[in-house]
């Protein structure tokens, strides 16, 4: 390490870059180490963050921790990066994700080609020189030829427009931009909006912390346990030792996950054997709990088993039959909107500084300067508030770059009734622009490093058939977008996925966001699949420029 088969010839002063990249995590790391060290690149990341780690550097929140289990949720590109690493725990918490990504960043020697605290204000296509301009703040233009967007799906906070907020008297943060020294819950009487993923994981930290804390739920969620534990010296050198086929797996399954989905049915087995293996599965933990049958996400009467027994988990866990009543109550097929995984989050019902507030029947009115008021008149009394309330997802992070194309078209005119693109990796009318897990591809619903490593591969495979055949521009044909866009939608169909209306995944935590099913459903093995064949056959569905073009910067 490095592995450094390529090297950069030295750039002369006001040359362009070969590459930009935008964003310093999982993706561009990766896609930095791809280009510069494998193909001998001259590529540069700008990163707003001050160091690696992307959604890692500002997710700090109480409880953060990943859903994916550590020994996935990592680089599996190398077996060498893979083996000087060693995890403590099941799951990684945000901390110890940020110490690995240092790892990384170290290994491979990336820190010198990454700029820190550069935040992108515009990035515009010069049709002319065949060249992207990125403009960060303070007005520095930089110029390259290729552009590679590597922003994460969920970096854009979604803090409701709650009146009153300006003149609240407590602290108010945003779980994903959480102050890095910490917040002292010391005390305080904290209000808790928001029981996605992210709130599931912060409730037990907050309570345990706090005076008091009140959850406002709007939406009921399943989750089952994560089973954290710290790992054993056997099981840390069973990862080690196999890397290959933990690989194989993450590679073979649908949602790049080291576990394999059984091939059988709900209605396969009694209602007995899906108790002991419902049973079995809650005991284990984990996202795997959805794997114990094929069609958890296809047939809704299979999936209706297994809601009703994780309804009826959190009615035998809660003591107060209120608020069991209240949080069982959920509305929509499990898994249907991402499931999260908690450690004690129900039990935390149960602890006597804890309440639960319905505003899906009492709505928040408004934030007054002592806490918030429901649409009732009743007055919660607040020294700090949680927005535990999601993200523009997927299509904000890039919507924010605030990109233009060909004939200065934006893409924010372009996606205006929702994201359109090939395979989720270009959008017609920007050439060279590459996103890496852009909407139409597997990304959120994926372990997210399994889409990132072959997203990154993939792009650096093709700009290497670019530069070696002369094509100058490439961006994928109206046609070929269209299509992709209709497979995305049958994709969504055939699951249970796009049949929620309040999900993220369909844009629909954002007010005024088009609603459209944005990634990728059909499994990350046939994405990938697909992907191969669409280079094999000379890059179909898109079209590539061989016109001689000028490099002046
Ligand atoms: P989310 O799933 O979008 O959940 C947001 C929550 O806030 C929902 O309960 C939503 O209610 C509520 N909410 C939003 N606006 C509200 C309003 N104005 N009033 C009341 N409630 C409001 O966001 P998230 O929990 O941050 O999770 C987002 C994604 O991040 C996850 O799905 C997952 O992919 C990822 N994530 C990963 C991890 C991990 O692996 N460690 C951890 C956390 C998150 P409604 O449902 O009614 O809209």
């Amino acid at each position: 390490m490095p592995d450094s088969s390529a090297t950069p010839s030295p750039r002369r002063p006001g040359q362009p870059l070969d590459a930009l990249i935008i964003g310093a995590g999982f993706s561009g790391m990766y896609m930095l180490h791809r280009l510069r060290d494998r193909l001998g690149l001259n590529a540069l990341v700008v990163e707003r963050g001050g160091d690696v780690g992307g959604t890692w550097y500002w997710n700090r929140y109480p409880g953060a921790r990943c859903d994916s289990e550590s020994h996935s949720y990592c680089f599996a590109f190398s077996e060498e990066l893979w083996r000087g690493w060693d995890w403590s725990q099941r799951y990684p918490d945000h901390a110890e994700i940020r110490r690995y990504m240092n790892y990384v960043a170290e290994r491979l020697d990336l820190r010198r080609d990454i700029r820190f605290g550069t935040n992108v204000t515009a990035c515009a296509y010069d049709e002319a020189a065949n060249l992207w301009r990125v403009t960060v703040e303070g007005g520095e233009v930089l110029a390259a030829r290729y552009l590679i967007t590597g922003v994460g799906c969920l970096s854009t906070a979604n803090v409701p427009q709650l009146p009153g907020l300006e003149d609240f008297a407590g602290q108010w943060y945003h779980t994903g931009e959480w102050p890095h020294e910490g917040v002292d819950l010391g005390g305080k009487r904290v209000g808790q909006i928001g029981t996605g993923s992210t709130g599931i994981q912060a409730a037990p930290a907050i309570a345990a912390e706090a005076a008091h804390l009140t959850v406002f739920q709007r939406t009921a969620n399943y989750s089952s346990p994560a089973n954290n534990q710290p790992l054993s010296a056997e099981r840390k050198a069973w990862m080690r030792d196999n890397w290959a086929e933990i690989r194989r797996v993450m590679h073979a399954t649908t949602n790049g996950h080291p576990f394999t989905v059984e091939d059988r049915s709900v209605h396969d087995v009694s209602d007995r054997e899906l108790k002991e293996i419902l049973d079995a599965a809650w005991d284990f933990g984990g996202l795997q709990f959805r794997a114990g049958f094929r069609d958890v996400l296809l047939d809704e009467t299979a999936n209706a088993k297994l809601a009703a027994y994780l309804k009826n988990k959190i009615l035998e866990i809660v003591q107060d039959p209120a608020k069991a009543r209240l949080l069982a109550d959920i509305d929509h097929p499990y898994a249907a909107k991402r499931p999260p995984i908690d450690s004690g989050y129900f039990e935390t019902f149960n602890r006597d500084n804890v309440d639960l507030v319905d505003v899906r029947a009492d709505p928040i009115e408004r934030v007054t300067p002592g806490g918030i008021r429901l649409e009732s008149g009743r007055e919660i009394a607040l020294d700090v508030i949680v927005f535990a309330t999601g993200y523009d997802a997927l299509t904000g992070p890039l919507l924010k770059l605030n990109i233009s194309g060909a004939g200065g078209r934006t893409l924010a005119q372009e996606w205006a009734a929702g994201p359109r693109t090939y395979l989720g990796l270009q959008v017609a009318g920007f050439p060279n622009l590459f996103t890496v897990t852009g909407p139409g591809s597997p990304s959120v619903l994926c372990n997210l490093p399994v889409p990132i490593e072959q997203h990154v591969e993939w792009i650096a495979d093709c700009i290497a058939h670019l530069r070696a055949e002369g094509v100058s521009r490439i961006e994928p044909s109206v046609a070929a977008v269209e299509a992709w866009g209709q497979e995305v939608k049958r994709a969504a169909d055939a699951t249970l996925l796009s049949r929620v209306p309040h999900s993220w995944y369909l844009g629909a935590n954002v007010p005024g966001k088009p609603r459209v099913f944005m990634p990728y459903a059909g499994g990350m093995a046939r994405y990938r699949a697909h992907c191969d064949q669409v280079a094999a056959r000379g890059y179909e569905g898109f079209v590539l420029r061989r016109e001689a073009t000028s490099d002046a910067a």
